[in-house]
């Protein structure tokens, strides 16, 4: 997409920046409020005609500079207006998963799809154990850097064919296509062993995060409500087992 000054875009559309004007004196003032190449921003609100304000919205943080210092700004649009409130309703602003509604849009369709074809699916239900401790000792902000880290962390440990998406809180759900329940398992400890060797500051000052999660494969028959209850049920084995453990309905504990 053709190249513009930052005050040339629409309140919605999200930009990368592309270069800031090096002769301008005010260079530095900019690069200072973290403007820089690369950087992913959302023009929050600029109207010409009533305001002399450039407000931006940059890595969840909201940055008001003056008209003047805009046009020193060159962006490459990405996204318009209608495309950033689509992923603002589908995708969780903090961890960048996608959220419970347009999770249960796709697992539902997908659930069907592969129970109709009578082929593998499973699903994963993955709760981080003593969550409130976290935000009891180090504060909300601190929680939130940890969910972020830990969808992150998950995220790595999946194949490009399954879904992370937030659930709700500190509750994530997997969706793993075309997998056998032996198979979810060994995904399901993946996640967990990763998450228990990486570090989550300011947390690990208190010992190591872990998670707990319950694993569930669809079986004939079987549909969408069924298959997300029975991995609700498994997880709520793992807790009840001591939590940092996989589980499913099956086991015995
Ligand atoms: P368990 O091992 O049984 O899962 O214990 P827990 O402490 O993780 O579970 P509990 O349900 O008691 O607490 C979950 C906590 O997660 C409480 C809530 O404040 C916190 N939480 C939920 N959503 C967020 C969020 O978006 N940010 C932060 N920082 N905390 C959150
Ligand atoms: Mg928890
Ligand atoms: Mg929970």
């Amino acid at each position: 997409m053709a190249l513009l000054h930052i005050n040339e875009l629409y309140t919605g559309e999200t930009a990368e920046i592309v270069a800031i004007n090096s002769n301008c004196s005010d260079t530095r003032r900019l690069r200072d409020m973290g403007l820089r190449e690369g950087r992913m921003v959302d023009m929050l609100h600029f109207d010409p005609l009533v305001s002399h304000k450039v407000v931006l919205g940059l890595d969840g943080t909201r940055l008001a500079f003056p008209l003047t210092l805009a046009a020193h700004i060159v962006v490459r649009p990405i996204k318009s207006h209608f495309e950033t409130l689509r992923d603002m309703a589908n995708y969780d602003q903090l961890t960048g998963c996608l959220n419970r509604h347009a999770a249960n849009m796709i697992l539902r369709h997908e659930i069907r799809r592969y129970a109709d074809q009578e082929l593998p699916l499973a699903v994963l239900m993955a709760d981080i154990d003593h969550f409130k401790k976290v935000n009891d000792t180090f504060g909300h902000t601190a929680g939130d850097q940890i969910l972020k880290k830990f969808a992150q962390v998950a995220g790595s440990a999946l194949r490009r064919c399954d879904m992370l998406c937030r659930w709700g809180g500190e509750e994530f759900l997997v969706l793993l296509r075309g997998t056998v329940e032996e198979e979810a398992f060994q995904i399901a400890d993946r996640i967990r062993r990763r998450v228990e060797s990486i570090t989550f500051p300011p947390y690990d000052a208190c010992g190591l995060l872990t998670v707990s999660i319950g694993s569930a494969a669809l079986l004939p028959g079987g549909n969408f409500e069924q298959l997300v209850a029975e991995a609700d049920k498994a997880l709520y084995r793992a807790k009840h087992a001591g939590r940092n453990r996989v589980a499913t309905i099956s086991d015995e504990c």
